[in-house]
């Protein structure tokens, strides 16, 4: 089953509502996360630390991984919808820097 941020978000707000409902809007410590994480992605992108089979610790997918997680964490933390808020922000590039593609051009499995 494909993963899409719409489900990752509500993955993680439910993971969060049963077990920390305390930290559901701890923006500040996620903020702070955040940056950490950004922090050790430039350290694995400067040492080019790319995963082998499955083997993601220490590695560019790893810090990017948790670069994504902190960012759903944050968004959540202001129930803001990624999904609808990443479409409104490529039209407005789209107009801005003029291109023609639409999201909706890409069909789920063009990657396969
Ligand atoms: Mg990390």
């Amino acid at each position: 089953m494909d993963l899409t941020i719409k489900k990752m978000q509500r993955y993680l707000k439910e993971k969060y509502k049963k077990a920390k409902p305390e930290d559901m809007k701890n923006t500040k410590r996620y903020f702070l996360k955040l940056i950490e994480e950004v922090g050790e992605l430039a350290e694995a992108i400067r040492k080019e630390q790319r995963m082998e089979e499955n083997n993601i610790k220490g590695t560019i997918e790893e810090e990017l991984s948790d670069v994504l997680y902190y960012i759903l964490m944050i968004a959540n933390t202001y129930d803001i919808d990624l999904d609808t808020c990443f479409r409104l922000k490529e039209e407005l590039n789209s107009v801005r820097y003029g291109f023609t593609l639409k999201i909706d051009d890409i069909q789920e499995d063009d990657a396969k």
